[in-house]
């Protein structure tokens, strides 16, 4: 290599670097999927953005403000409207269409029959933690990312996909509302992005569980973990370990269930991994 390609690549790499800085995911707006809508240029101040009342995630990319919008696994196909606006002017509409995605079926048995139809007792606590769910769902704490790409959460086997209608002893429940990775009891399991932890605690369904808070929205969630190594408030770098792998609550074995969320709502992890 002779030394002026080099001073050229090097230049160019330092002149490229900020387009390639912000990595989008793959715009795929189907039911559980993220609607990409780019907004006004990124010169201006950003603007604020909601869907269904929630608040959106805005990020730069490529010179424009760009939303980044998860879409409900029962949305109806069609058209669809982000509400936004920037400081000091009127509220505006974008439209975008949402497009059939047609989820397999997946038929599990459940040997702990009171995971499956939980008994008069169990629904207090279950009513008491879906509350606490739904607290830390909305939190929403500004930031700015300059990145946005996932790094895997824990190493295995991706043993059920996100969005599989769900039976368990042949009856109909939600579809499935994470990313399952096969791992051995224990493995380490890591922030895939820098976050705060909102909440930790053994929920009936998810076990041993681990929420973080990304910003702007976008949160995870960790569950039926043997271990959590994290504690509210925590702030977590990118690689982080927060617990370890187990198959507390309703599992079949140990694995890690990964939920993702945008303007509170689940969206298939993968896509954010590059
Ligand atoms: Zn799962």
């Amino acid at each position: 290599m002779t030394k002026r390609w080099m001073v050229g690549a090097l230049l160019y790499s330092l002149i490229a670097a900020p387009a390639v800085a912000q990595w989008l995911p793959n715009a795929q707006a189907v039911p559980g999927g993220i609607a990409v809508v780019t907004l006004n240029a990124s010169s201006e101040p950003r603007p604020t953005a909601h869907y269904r009342k929630h608040p959106v995630l805005i990020t730069e990319h490529e010179g424009r403000w760009t939303a980044l919008i998860g879409v409900p696994l029962d949305a109806s196909t069609g058209e669809h409207h982000l509400g936004w606006k920037r400081p000091q002017q009127a509220e505006v509409q974008s439209r975008f269409q949402v497009v059939a995605k047609d989820y397999p079926e997946q038929h599990i048995t459940i040997k702990d029959k009171r995971k499956v139809n939980p008994e008069k007792r169990d629904y207090d606590r279950i009513r008491k933690e879906s509350e606490r769910l739904g607290h830390a769902r909305k939190i929403w704490r500004d930031t700015t990312f300059s990145d946005l790409e996932l790094q895997l959460p824990v190493e295995g086997r991706r043993s059920s996909a996100f969005g599989l209608k769900r039976f368990y002893n042949e009856q109909a429940r939600k579809p499935h509302s994470g990313l399952d990775i096969a791992a051995a009891e224990g493995s380490p399991v890591v922030a895939p992005l820098g976050g705060v932890v909102i909440l930790t605690g053994d929920l009936f369904f998810s076990g041993n569980t681990v929420f973080l808070d990304h910003g702007q929205g976008l949160l995870s969630s960790y569950a039926h973990l043997s271990k959590v190594l994290v504690s509210t408030g925590d702030h977590l770098s990118s690689g982080q370990m927060l617990g370890r792998v187990g198959q507390t609550g309703r599992a079949t074995g140990p694995h890690l269930h990964w939920s993702v969320y945008l303007n509170q709502t689940r969206i298939d992890p993968a896509l954010l991994l590059r």
